[in-house]
């Protein structure tokens, strides 16, 4: 019985199936006309799209996409202006406490196991309190690595992580970008004005 299932997934996967020759198809790149072949209309068109791009850009004044960082921020303008919203934007992460000030998470592994560029890193341990059984011993979130995708979050049961309006992180080796639980917690304490929980 065994061998007659093997027989037949080997007969149905189609990574085994030889292509048929009838079933090849080639296509031959249609030959370029005088003017294709001497690229000169191609660029002039490309000449006229940088003109006029440089000079539809002055004169833009409020409306331009440009702001002078770091005196003019995002945060400062709606988002159809080339501003964020606080409330969706997705930057570094926090990591959220309770009404006793301890950290939410109850370490159970839903958002490292969601995560798709795979840099959150926990070890659970038994919790010192008695109203959760684990608690994270070690959290850490390799900023580098993370994509900003808002899974973690998405997946999290009990609303301990979240990704905040900063999005202008920076560190001076790649260790320093590494967030441990005591900066994400850090975190949390400098955003909470910014992004209620
Ligand atoms: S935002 Fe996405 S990539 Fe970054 S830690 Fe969360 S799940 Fe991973
Ligand atoms: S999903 Fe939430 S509770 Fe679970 S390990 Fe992640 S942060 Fe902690």
């Amino acid at each position: 019985m065994a061998s007659r299932t093997c027989e037949a997934e080997t007969r149905y996967n189609p990574r085994s199936m030889p292509i048929r020759d009838e079933d090849i198809i080639t296509i031959k790149a249609a030959p370029m006309t005088t003017s294709e072949a001497v690229y000169f209309p191609s660029i002039i068109k490309g000449f006229g799209t940088t003109m006029r791009h440089f000079f539809t850009s002055f004169g833009q004044g409020h409306t331009s996409r440009t702001l002078q960082y770091p005196e003019q921020r995002r945060e400062h303008y709606d988002p159809e202006h080339g501003g964020l919203e606080p409330s969706n934007f997705r930057g570094v992460h926090r990591l959220n406490r309770d009404s006793a000030g301890r950290v939410k998470c109850v370490a159970c592994m839903m958002c490292p196991t969601i995560c798709p560029a795979n840099c959150i890193h926990i070890d659970a341990a038994e919790s010192p309190w008695d109203d959760r059984e684990k608690y994270p011993a070690k959290f850490e979130i390799d900023e580098l690595r993370c994509i900003f995708c808002g899974m973690c979050e998405e997946a999290c049961p009990v609303d301990a992580i979240e990704l905040t309006p900063l999005y202008d992180v920076v560190g001076k080796s790649r260790q320093e970008m590494v967030y441990d639980k005591n900066k994400l917690l850090h975190v949390y304490d400098i955003t909470i004005d910014q992004k209620p929980m």
